[in-house]
């Protein structure tokens, strides 16, 4: 085999160098070469080097043969038609030794290479499963923390079975939960909300993540609008704002207020148009006179004053063009509050007095 190459090697080196430019047209790649005898003839009769013999310059006597050898990188065997060459020393084994040499270097290189881009893919792929098996974890841990929303109600399943004894001659609707539900779900899925004067409703917290959905709730199941339907924090005298995330666990702090739905009921009409003092409009119907003598709206009055009041720290308000106080029975009057409403203000008014003590 080394000797077939050497010999190769020299022809290919021959013909490359263009010392023999008819043996460039016959070289063709091939998988590989004869084996044995019969296989040789068989090549060297398809190669047809003969029929080259007489128009090639580069054998005088006409040697022109059928060689199948090792290219000069030795990295692919060709069959080509040669004059025949015999080397004189072991140059070109050494040269097909050395390529072969650095070839196997590189392929080792490319190995590691390899190996490296696989361990470094494993090691990816390991830190996808890690991450999302931590993010599933974490995502489990968190829906159970959720689940405490009514757990104060599962603490204490007599007072839940009191609750929908207690609010059955209230609503039908219980009928209904408590019937088509097993305990479980109502321990998970329905809380019971308390309003300013102590009335109990019972609501599911299904898909409930901000207090408007807590509202939405709430004023679907008691018929309520949605606008005289809010959420209020007693102690703090303050309204929940709609975007505000609703807090389960904090049910308690958690009050309802429903409102008036028909607040112009009861107030005279006299037809002559006046300019509301709050909100500069002109106004014809439905319209209050205030003790200063201006008019306004008792809807525009009481978003004014569940505007102003909350949070605010006053504890009356003036009116906006006279600066007369209007005093909470005032307010309460021409907003035509409702109960609950009546005892919100009245909250907001001892929370703000307590503010403006600490204060001075
Ligand atoms: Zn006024």
């Amino acid at each position: 085999m080394i000797s077939l190459s050497v010999i190769v090697c020299s022809i290919v080196q021959l013909a490359s160098s263009a010392s023999c430019p008819q043996s460039i047209p016959t070289v063709s790649v091939v998988p590989r070469c004869p084996s044995n005898e019969k296989e040789w003839i068989s090549a060297a009769k398809r190669k047809n080097c003969s029929a080259l013999e007489n128009c090639q310059t580069c054998s005088k006597d006409r040697s022109f043969v059928y060689h199948c050898v090792l290219n000069k990188n030795a990295t692919e065997l060709v069959e080509v038609c040669a004059p025949i060459w015999y080397m004189s020393d072991q140059m070109c084994y050494r040269h097909i030794k050395f390529s072969t040499a650095s070839q196997s270097e590189k392929g080792e290189h490319t190995t590691f290479v390899m190996t490296v881009i696989i361990a470094v893919l494993v090691i990816l792929v390991i830190l996808v499963i890690s991450l999302l098996i931590f993010i599933r974890i974490n995502w489990k841990k968190n829906n159970n923390s959720i689940k405490p929303r009514c757990e104060k109600i599962a603490e204490n399943v007599y007072e839940l079975d009191e609750l929908i004894i207690e609010s059955k001659d209230d609503s039908k609707e219980i009928e209904k939960i408590s019937l088509d539900t097993t305990r479980k779900d109502v321990v998970e899925e329905v809380a019971n909300f308390v309003t300013m004067s102590g009335k109990n409703i019972l609501c599911s917290l299904k898909n409930v993540v901000t207090i408007r959905d807590l509202r939405e709730k709430l004023s679907e199941k008691e018929s309520v609008p949605l606008k005289c339907l809010l959420v209020v924090d007693k102690e703090n005298g303050v309204l929940y704002q709609d975007a505000t995330v609703f807090e389960p666990c904090k049910k308690e702090r958690y009050t309802l207020m429903v409102g008036n739905t028909n607040r112009t009921q009861g107030f005279k009409e006299d037809g002559n148009v006046h300019t509301d003092v709050i909100s500069n409009k002109q106004i014809s119907h439905g319209k209050c006179q205030m003790c200063c003598g201006h008019f306004t709206v008792p809807e525009t009055l009481f978003d004014w004053v569940k505007d102003k009041l909350p949070g605010s720290g006053d504890v009356e308000l003036q009116c906006p063009r006279c600066s007369d106080v209007w005093e909470e029975e005032e307010l309460v009057k021409k907003c035509n509050m409702s109960e609950d409403e009546k005892l919100f203000l009245n909250c907001v008014l001892e929370v703000n007095e307590k503010t403006k003590k600490m204060k001075q």
